[in-house]
């Protein structure tokens, strides 16, 4: 731990790449603070159930220490998916499957983010830390909160996800639009809300394909289901629709005109949702993205290489990097912290970009007219 040895290290963002990092260095003995922009862990309902991948994120749990917690956790189940046409018509279905076996185990945000916050030493996290600026001081830094607080670090982490405030001084490249924008809902006590639909789901996940456009639904745990629609539109739709996402009616109307000739079951969703719903233009990093190591300053998960969900591979990937970053940060076999960053982001930005260009195929493969032929073959290869 030569190189970090009485170096203060600076988290910004604690979800679950953030989060890993700072057990994973913590272990270890670093010195380490994660500062988030959440006023307290219980502010709000994290969101949807995450697919975790032996290679990646449960590695990272793995070498955390953490897989007990994990196994404590995670729902046996919720990974069984059906594929659905527009209709409503099962054309594959994992429950049916006598001989499945669970590869990709699931688990809902909250708990995966409540392990992590358990694994770390009281006062690691400081709440309502919502970053607004950087000075460079000495030699190190200085981080600016919201609420006037500041903060000093010899090297900084930004793990504060899509739109970093830290990646600017990092690289100034910009993500782009995939083409396709998520409209997100929730529907809350969903076997009395939406039985039907609560049936279909039972417990796992739908992925509903038809028209180029998709409807992905996941139970949860806490007897809710979260919900996206995926269409490809202008990256300017979700400012300029016009449409209300605070109310109910207005975005009922646009999900029966965007998806007319689906079953009316998918209504229900919007007919029972909790308010608001949140569109989401999804944006990727371009895959050759290069910067130079700065010496005492990089970045992980969404905040380096953002891409669409459709591969589930976004949480998998920050976990990952965490594990990559601590692993280069507590090595010997670096002689300075840069030497260690540089080659943490070498390889980091090749391994980010296999994965996006793989989640560009596949977001472009659900939204396609053979949507349902394509995902079909990946199961039944
Ligand atoms: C609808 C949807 C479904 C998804 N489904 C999946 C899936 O099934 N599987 C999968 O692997 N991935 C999925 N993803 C992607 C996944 O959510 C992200 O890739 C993952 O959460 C990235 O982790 P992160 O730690 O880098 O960033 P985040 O999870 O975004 O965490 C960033 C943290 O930083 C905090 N923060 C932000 N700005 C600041 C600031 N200025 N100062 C301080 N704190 C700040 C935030 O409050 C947050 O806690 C999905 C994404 C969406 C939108």
């Amino acid at each position: 731990m030569k190189i970090i040895a009485n170096k203060k290290i600076a988290i910004a963002g604690g979800g679950p790449g953030g989060l890993s990092l700072a057990r994973l260095l913590q272990v270890k003995g670093a010195d380490v603070k994660v500062y988030e922009r959440d006023v307290s862990r219980d502010v709000r309902v994290q969101g949807a159930t995450l697919d975790l991948h032996e290679e990646s994120g449960l590695k990272a749990l793995q070498e955390a220490g953490l897989m007990d917690a994990f196994r404590k956790n995670y729902r046996p189940g919720a990974d069984k998916i059906r594929i659905v046409d527009k209709h409503a018509n099962i054309l594959l279905d994992d429950h049916e499957d006598v001989a499945y076996e669970i590869s990709r185990p699931e688990i809902d945000r909250g708990p995966l983010r409540k392990i992590l916050l358990e694994s770390l030493q009281p006062g690691t996290v400081v709440w309502n830390s919502h970053l607004v600026g950087l000075q460079k001081k000495d030699d190190g830094w200085q981080l600016e909160f919201q609420n006037g607080t500041t903060a000093i670090a010899d090297i900084v982490i930004a793990a504060d996800g899509a739109n970093s405030k830290i990646r600017p001084y990092i690289t100034p490249i910009k993500p782009f639009y995939s083409g396709v924008t998520i409209v997100e809902g929730a529907v809350y006590n969903s076997s009395t809300a939406v039985p039907e639909l609560h049936q279909l789901l039972n417990g796992g996940k739908i992925f509903a394909m038809g028209d180029e456009k998709t409807l992905i639904v996941s139970s949860k745990g806490d007897g809710s289901l979260v919900f996206y629609t995926g269409c490809k539109t202008d990256e300017s739709w979700s400012c300029n629709n016009g449409i209300d996402f605070n109310n109910a009616q207005e975005v009922l109307a646009w999900f029966q005109q965007e998806f007319a000739g689906w079953n009316s079951v998918w209504s229900q969703l919007f007919e029972k949702a909790s308010l608001p719903f949140i569109p989401r233009p999804q944006y990727c990093m371009p895959l050759d993205q290069y910067w130079n190591a700065l010496p005492d300053m990089t970045m992980l998960g969404d905040a380096a290489h953002l891409m669409p969900p459709y591969a589930g591979e976004g949480v998998n990937m920050a976990m990952l990097d965490a594990l990559e970053l601590s692993t280069c940060l507590i090595s010997d076999d670096f002689n300075t912290v840069h030497d260690a960053i540089a080659f943490y982001e070498k390889e980091m930005r090749a391994r980010a970009s296999a994965i996006a260009g793989m989640t560009m195929e596949q977001t472009a493969s659900l939204h396609s007219p053979d949507a349902i032929k394509n995902m079909l073959a990946m199961f039944n290869p």
